[in-house]
């Protein structure tokens, strides 16, 4: 995806351990005709497919996800990653962060995921997919099935792809970074 790829070089910052910053567009100020297009995409390549919601992890998955349901007129779920002591019928997992170098709960309610549904699950980054492996195993437990998983920026010198490959489910990135550098960013062709 073209135009999100110019946008990384334009305005993203590559730190030291991998890490890309994209907070003036995704992750603080958002780009709302930016994230109409990552949904736009979203659609081409996940509009065939046989589902009734999307899931989400809060926070920076859920302004693509958004995207994405308002364009297929599907409801959105987000996994919170704060366990709120009102929920009911709670299913939970544990994720590991990368960024924050620490393990969190995840969950959902049961109320929102059941086992009728089809989702696919979008998030804002994939680096070593533990997001994506902790939401599809609350997708599991609540006998709900995962069709595809979409992220906008695949940090693909990563494990993620690898791991979620094992999954086998489509797995689409719109723009794949091989390799991050001293304020260079390097793309997969
Ligand atoms: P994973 O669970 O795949 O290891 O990491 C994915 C999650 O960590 C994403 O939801 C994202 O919030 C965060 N993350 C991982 N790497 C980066 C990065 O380079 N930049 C930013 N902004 N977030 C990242």
């Amino acid at each position: 995806m073209k135009l999100l790829k110019d946008r990384i070089l334009r305005d993203g910052k590559s730190f030291e351990g991998g890490i890309l910053k994209v907070d003036s567009f995704i992750n603080h100020q958002m780009d709302p005709i930016l994230m109409k297009s990552i949904g736009v995409e979203f659609v081409r390549r996940f509009g065939h497919l046989p589902i009734n919601k999307i899931v989400t992890i809060e926070a920076s998955g859920i302004a693509p996800a958004i995207m994405l349901g308002y364009l297929l007129e599907l409801p959105v779920v987000f996994v919170k990653k704060a366990i709120p002591k009102t929920m009911e019928k709670m299913l939970t997992a544990s994720v590991y962060s990368f960024t924050k170098d620490k393990t969190y709960d995840i969950c959902v309610s049961r109320d929102f995921l059941t086992a009728d549904d089809r989702v696919v699950f979008i998030d804002d980054f994939l680096a070593n997919g533990n997001a994506a492996i902790g939401v599809h195993e609350l997708v599991e437990k609540a006998g709900a099935q995962v069709l595809g998983m979409g992220f906008i920026i695949e940090k693909s010198f990563q494990q993620g792809h690898l791991r979620l490959r094992e999954l086998n489910i489509p797995i689409e990135s719109l723009a794949r970074v091989k390799a991050l550098g001293d304020n260079k960013v390097e793309f997969e062709d």
